[in-house]
């Protein structure tokens, strides 16, 4: 029938790393769901993702984590340095590990693939976003369709029309993303420093030997991959021996920005926030976003009225909390004065010395906290 209109629960607009995996848990949760991805191949992304506790169990519900080919390196332990204290602090969990490193890639593909096995994933479709409503036909693929809710899920590198206000906090950062190996063992420890001219993480990368690492350095300023590797070898050569390089080195400008309430949609992942990768956190909060979603989404009816206000003030919160402190953190570390530095060693000291304040930062940085 031509004129026949498909009614379904939920459209996701971009079907990323947070966008497949709303979809997959939506329709878990018995909503008719459709997911659309203006892209019909999967983009190769050779980074990887620090998994905290919290969305490993969100993928072991989905089936995706028992499957991952690539063996997921727990993240035991956390040190972290800086120019400005003596000492590194030191974060460690004994009750399970406080992440695990996967890769972006094969997740995505294997989410996507059974995006496909379930038919709810159209790609290669371009549709114009700003003429979007929910509760309104919209043709997709020759089709005539209504959805209760429109979520959107495209990221941060998007052109929309900009009714859909955003705050952004540009510090000019670009991050450069590779791999190395290493003689000795990692012992599955992730380590942050932070240097006067960015952040550099190392974390241990999926492998069986555990002699492979991954590195992101960010900093506004020009940088060579020569200078890269020189700044990684002088401060890891003596806990990782010698250190061998893989040859691509990939570079993502980093953009912050957090994005207002907006009552026709509802903005998940990247799309409703980006922050600063130092945290490793940004996808981390989108599988919170995609699961207050479902919460709510099984409390009160698609059609209330209030449903994206409340979505909002509980996703709010939590964003702003992470794209403040971690635009603060480069701010105080990139601009070296007195107060600055008075700032950052109280912060080391609170950690240090206050077991419930190390505590909670630890079980923040695991997403075993609600914070609303
Ligand atoms: C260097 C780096 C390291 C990181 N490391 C970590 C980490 O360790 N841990 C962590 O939690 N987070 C990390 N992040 C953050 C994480 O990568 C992002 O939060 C995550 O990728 C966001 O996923 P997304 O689905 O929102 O966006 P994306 O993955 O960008 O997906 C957007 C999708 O939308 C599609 N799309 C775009 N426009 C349209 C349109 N108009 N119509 C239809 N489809 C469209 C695109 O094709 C794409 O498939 C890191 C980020 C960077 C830059």
């Amino acid at each position: 029938m031509k004129n026949k209109i498909h009614k379904y629960d939920f459209l996701i607009v971009g079907a990323g790393l947070i966008g497949s995996l709303a979809a997959l848990a939506l329709h878990k949760s018995k909503f008719k769901v459709l997911v659309i991805d203006k892209e019909k191949i999967i983009p190769t992304d050779e980074r990887t993702l620090a998994v905290n506790a919290n969305s490993k169990d969100f993928l072991s519900d989905l089936g995706i984590w028992d499957n991952l080919k690539f063996k997921p390196q727990p993240i035991n332990k956390i040190i972290i340095k800086d120019y400005i204290n003596n000492s590194p602090l030191i974060f460690e969990n004994v009750s399970e590990a406080m992440g695990n490193v996967i890769f972006n890639f094969e997740m995505l593909k294997m989410v996507r693939d059974k995006l496909e096995g379930i038919k709810i994933l159209k790609t290669n479709i371009d549709i114009n976003l700003n003429g979007l409503l929910p509760n309104k036909t919209i043709i997709i693929d020759r089709k005539n369709y209504l959805f209760k809710k429109v979520l959107i899920s495209i990221g941060k590198n998007n052109n929309l029309n900009l009714s859909h206000k955003s705050i952004k906090f540009d510090q000019g950062h670009n991050s450069f993303v590779g791999f190395f190996n290493h003689d000795k063992n990692h012992r599955n420890y992730a380590y942050e420093i932070f240097n006067r001219d960015g952040p550099l993480a190392v974390l241990p990368a999926p492998s069986n030997d555990k002699k492979k690492s991954t590195f992101i350095y960010s900093t506004k300023n020009k940088i060579s991959p020569i200078q890269i590797k020189s700044i990684i070898k002088k401060e890891f050569n003596q806990s990782h021996g010698r250190i061998y390089f893989e040859k691509s080195i990939h570079k993502f400008p980093i953009r912050p920005h957090l994005r207002k309430n907006n009552k026709d949609f509802i903005y998940i992942g990247d799309s409703l926030k980006s922050i600063h990768p130092v945290a490793g956190q940004g996808w981390n909060l989108g599988i919170k976003d995609i699961q207050k979603l479902i919460k709510l989404s099984k409390t009160y009816s698609l059609d209330d009225s209030n449903f994206n206000k409340i979505y909002y003030s509980n996703r709010i919160f939590e964003s702003t909390l992470y794209f403040s402190f971690t635009s603060l953190l480069n701010f105080l570390y990139e601009n070296k004065n007195p107060i600055n530095s008075y700032i950052i060693k109280a912060g080391y000291y609170g950690l240090r010395n206050f077991r419930i304040v190390r505590d909670l930062f630890i079980k923040q940085a695991m997403g075993r906290t609600n914070l609303i």
